[in-house]
């Protein structure tokens, strides 16, 4: 192996919002089985570390260009965290007022990670679930004239993977084959924008969806009301509070309807909350890739789908954000704080700097 060296990106970058995008589809090397190809999109690239960034970049400036959003108007949003972080640092580079709404039973990095982009972050009883901190976002936006960003309707979701995370995808394979790609959902931009751009222009890959087994609310078959706006008007009876932070709010969105009505997945795989935590610290310790639980969770069902894939397939795997995002939660639940057995042993195999003296 040559002496490695670098070429800078050959500009300088005007905002820190032109950072969005374009990151890299990355092999694994060390954990997938040798028959096919294990690759992985890595949006812990972009700049506040999640898949969201682009999202919020989106619902702000196709807001501004249409009008929607006036200048210091107050932007305000219900979010488990990673829309929150996106937003927050899109209103920080633009200037805009922001509020968020998260029911308390999210990981508290999350929220002071918010705060820190300069944020209101306003709780929610987690009894509530996710329609609670929905309504009161909504009810904010209505009581103090702010722009509700409205990730689970609004067009500029999906249409964002659309134009950026599906064009990156076709551009990266090339003329490769792409034979899976897998993805789950949280608002269903991903997969519906994605999608589209892969049943018109990559008919032979198979999308493969995936939700949690205790919140299998696709599988149920059930689609919750919606009002005019296509906001959910109810929780769906099949959701189950599940430990994949990001992942299945208690309703069927509007932005994922899409993907179901159009079939733009071949296979719906459920997975296991503990499959993805164990996923996500596999990737990390054997492949130095550190990822959240979503990211653990989507490779637990690509190991799965590596099983009957034949010789050579090319698998792609959704890694939504950075497992950084995750230290309070049950991702790092068995991660030690103090020195292991193992760890003493290795500090008592040379003398000097011993903890017990
Ligand atoms: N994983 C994580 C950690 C997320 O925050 C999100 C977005 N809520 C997703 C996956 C799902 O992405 P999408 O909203 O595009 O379906």
């Amino acid at each position: 192996m040559g002496i490695r060296t670098t070429n800078g990106r050959g500009q300088v970058y005007h905002s820190i919002l032109d950072t969005v995008g374009d990151t890299p589809v990355i092999r694994i090397n060390r954990i997938a089985p040798d028959h096919v190809n294990v690759f992985v999109k890595f949006e812990a690239f972009n700049p506040a570390g999640s898949v969201k960034d682009r999202l919020a970049i989106n619902i702000i400036e196709a807001a501004e260009r249409e009008g929607r959003l006036k200048p210091g108007q107050t932007v305000v949003e219900a979010t488990s965290g990673n829309t929150g972080i996106g937003l927050a640092m899109v209103c920080a580079a633009k200037g805009y007022p922001l509020v968020i709404t998260m029911a308390d039973s999210f990981s508290v990095e999350r929220r002071r990670l918010m705060r820190f982009f300069g944020a209101k972050v306003v709780l929610t009883p987690r009894a509530l679930k996710g329609f609670g901190m929905y309504t009161k976002a909504k009810e904010l936006a209505e009581q103090n004239g702010w722009f509700l960003a409205s990730q689970f309707e609004t067009a500029d979701n999906a249409d964002i993977h659309q134009n950026t995370t599906a064009r990156e995808i076709l551009a990266d394979f090339g003329d490769d084959p792409l034979d899976y790609f897998v993805t789950g959902y949280g608002t269903g931009g991903t997969v519906s924008g994605v999608g589209r751009v892969l049943r018109q222009e990559r008919p032979d890959t198979k999308i493969i969806l995936t939700e949690p087994t205790n919140a299998a609310i696709v599988a149920s078959g059930y689609v919750n009301t919606r009002n005019e706006t296509n906001q959910p008007t109810e929780s769906h009876p099949a959701f189950q509070p599940h430990p994949i932070q990001g992942w299945t709010p208690d309703f069927v969105p509007f932005v994922l309807q899409e993907a179901l009505d159009n079939k733009y997945y071949d296979e719906l795989i459920p997975v296991e909350g503990p499959q993805g935590i164990a996923w996500s610290k596999r990737l990390a310790a054997e492949e130095g890739i550190f990822t959240g639980i979503s990211g653990g969770s989507s490779f637990a069902i690509a190991m799965k789908i590596a099983e009957t894939a034949p010789k050579g397939a090319n698998i792609l795997v959704m890694l939504p954000d950075t497992g950084e995002r995750y230290l309070s939660t049950p991702l790092f639940e068995d991660v030690p704080e103090e020195m292991t057995e193992e760890e003493i042993a290795i500090s008592r195999s040379s003398p000097t700097a011993q903890m017990d003296g």
